[in-house]
């Protein structure tokens, strides 16, 4: 009687540290090794032109323009502890750190997560980017899942990889952006908006180098931006497109026609002088990448006509 009694404490025991470690598992999910050190090796600086730099780990990237005005960054990746190295490379490499501008392409947490680094400029997107910030980061718990979920995943699908492999290299640099983000939010992570927004159209003139931006209308996201430096004949597209003038719009069924087409006339007005496109994710792209992605939007603005104009007919 007193063995059994004994055996069913040490089950109930035993459940109880299995049980403890589920949650464990579930709440930390995220055990990677990586350290500070092994970061800053992934991390690369590509010089784009004398003036130009590109700071990325993976998809997580952060471009500097330096100016006789100061520095304009553009984008500042998922996560505050991330984008404060990249901060760190930038001032090393310009031997400054007089940040005059951030600007955001839209409003994706991949793209404003690390806003906080450079409070001390003056934040610059479409207004639309504040409203769609503050319902992104409305529930903070949901957020945290997610991230979860995502680390949880990259992991299960690094185990089935060779870690000799470059793409076992690229999902460790997932785990890694998506870690820094869910651990930002674990530490309380301040949510910084943009200081100075537009609607249509914004100009900003450093002395030797100019920004040109223009609101692009609803497509990938509500708030896209793009972002022009003439001098450097660099376009600068966020999340738009990628390769091939592959778009990336995930609000199609509220095409923004009319604004599409307006942002492609700006574009074309300018396409002479665009030597280098670069996207949200630190690709460079090219004038043919450019010129297939205007033709897709004049193709959706054909179609748009042929819809409407096949809605006006009378019966
Ligand atoms: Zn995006």
């Amino acid at each position: 009687m007193k063995k059994n009694v004994i055996v069913k404490s040490i089950i109930i025991l035993a459940s109880i540290c299995i049980l403890i470690f589920l949650i464990w598992i579930y709440l930390f999910p995220n055990r990677s090794n990586k350290s500070n050190e092994n970061i800053d090796k992934l991390i690369s600086v590509n010089k784009l032109n004398t003036k130009t730099l590109i700071v990325s780990l993976g998809y997580d990237v952060v471009m500097a323009i330096e100016t006789q005005k100061g520095i304009a960054v553009i984008d500042a990746g998922i996560s505050n502890s991330l984008t404060a190295k990249y901060r760190k490379i930038i001032e090393r490499e310009f031997k400054r750190h007089d940040f005059a501008y951030l600007i955001n392409t839209h409003s994706h947490w991949d793209h404003t997560g690390g806003n906080q680094v450079f409070a001390d400029a003056v934040i610059i997107a479409h207004e639309n980017c504040v409203t769609e910030m503050s319902e992104y980061w409305k529930d903070k718990n949901k957020i945290k899942l997610n991230l979860q979920k995502i680390v949880n995943d990259y992991e299960n699908k690094l185990k089935s990889f060779d870690p000799e492999w470059q793409d076992s290299l690229e999902i460790e640099k997932q785990i890694i952006r998506y870690q820094s983000a869910y651990n930002d939010l674990m530490t309380n992570r301040l949510v910084t908006f943009p200081t100075i927004t537009f609607k249509d159209t914004m100009n900003l003139f450093m002395s030797d180098l100019s920004f040109h931006m223009i609101y692009f209308g609803r497509a990938h996201s509500g708030s896209d931006i793009l972002i022009y430096v003439p001098e450097l004949e660099l376009l600068m597209t966020g999340d738009l497109f990628s390769e091939g003038g592959r778009a990336a719009f995930d609000v199609l069924e509220k095409k923004d026609i009319k604004q599409w087409m307006t942002a492609k006339k700006w574009i074309e007005k300018r396409k002479d002088n665009i030597e280098t496109v670069v996207n949200g994710h630190g690709s460079i792209l090219g004038k043919n990448d450019l010129a297939a992605f205007v033709k897709y939007i004049n193709e959706m603005g054909t179609e748009s006509k042929r819809v409407s104009s096949t809605g006006n007919v009378k019966m």
